[in-house]
């Protein structure tokens, strides 16, 4: 296995969390401010009603992406600190360093990847009783 530089891994991951928080502490700030003041008296037309629903759906969507996003890093960051960092937590291969310079907070190789989030997808689809 290639030399990792453990270093700038966790420069690089500290710093994608840094940014993470930022940008959902940013997203809640929005939220909670965002229908006093003059945005209420914006809303009052009725073809806005639409475009606000819309709005704060796609609020929801991006903040559960981030929390996937910062558990991710967590998990990379636990990995690094234990010295499993670089091998994929399910099969144990050596995740490409291309890929690692992609994503510092990938924990899976891509196939094992590909496996979890499908089986993260069939969850839902057992929910919605398919
Ligand atoms: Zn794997």
């Amino acid at each position: 296995m290639a030399e990792l530089d453990r270093q700038s891994i966790e420069t690089a991951l500290d710093e994608r969390l840094g940014e993470l928080r930022r940008t959902r502490a940013a997203l809640r700030r929005e939220s909670d401010g965002g229908l006093s003041g003059e945005l209420s008296h914006l809303s009052n037309h009725p073809g806005d009603e639409g475009t606000e629903t819309h709005e704060r759906e796609l609020e929801v969507t991006t903040e559960l992406f981030l929390a996937e996003e910062e558990r991710r890093i967590d998990e990379a960051r636990q990995a690094l600190a234990e010295g499993r960092y670089g091998r994929c937590v399910n099969c144990g291969t050596e995740i490409p360093p291309a890929r690692l310079a992609a994503v510092p907070e990938a924990v899976r190789c891509l196939d094992c990847q590909r496996h979890f989030e499908g089986l993260h997808n069939q969850h839902h689809s057992v929910d919605s009783g398919i």
